[in-house]
């Protein structure tokens, strides 16, 4: 079982700051910015890539929903999803990251 799949079935303690039936936010252990949330579906995929469309559509109304909770949508957040080796993606179960209460910066030109 992925280590996300273990946060869901409850075998690995979160903080979770929203759930339904089928989505999870909580925050992140190794926060980067003042607030870094990842959003998961409770339903294991690896990636983006392998994640059904209606699922991500759905998942799209569930982070609108947190991010107007958490009163992100007047200054902004950053929302990244990271996937495969080139894009850094560390955990392979689907999840977007939510970076904000502060100026999250520019992504650096290493051109
Ligand atoms: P990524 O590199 O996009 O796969 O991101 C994985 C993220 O999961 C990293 O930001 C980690 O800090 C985070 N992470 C790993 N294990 C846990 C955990 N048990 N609870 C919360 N966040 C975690």
């Amino acid at each position: 079982m992925c280590i996300f799949c273990k946060i869901i079935s409850g075998d690995i303690p979160n903080k979770t700051i929203m759930e339904n039936e089928t989505f999870l936010a909580f925050e992140d252990i190794n926060p980067l910015r003042k607030i870094h949330i990842l959003v998961i579906p409770k339903e294991h995929f690896s990636s983006f890539n392998t994640t059904p469309a209606n699922i991500i559509g759905q998942m799209t109304g569930f982070i609108q929903e947190l991010t107007k909770k958490l009163n992100l949508n007047e200054n902004g957040y950053r929302l990244i999803t990271n996937i495969g080796e080139n894009g850094g993606q560390e955990v392979e179960h689907l999840h977007f990251h939510i970076l904000g209460g502060e100026k999250v910066g520019r992504l650096v030109d290493k051109r």
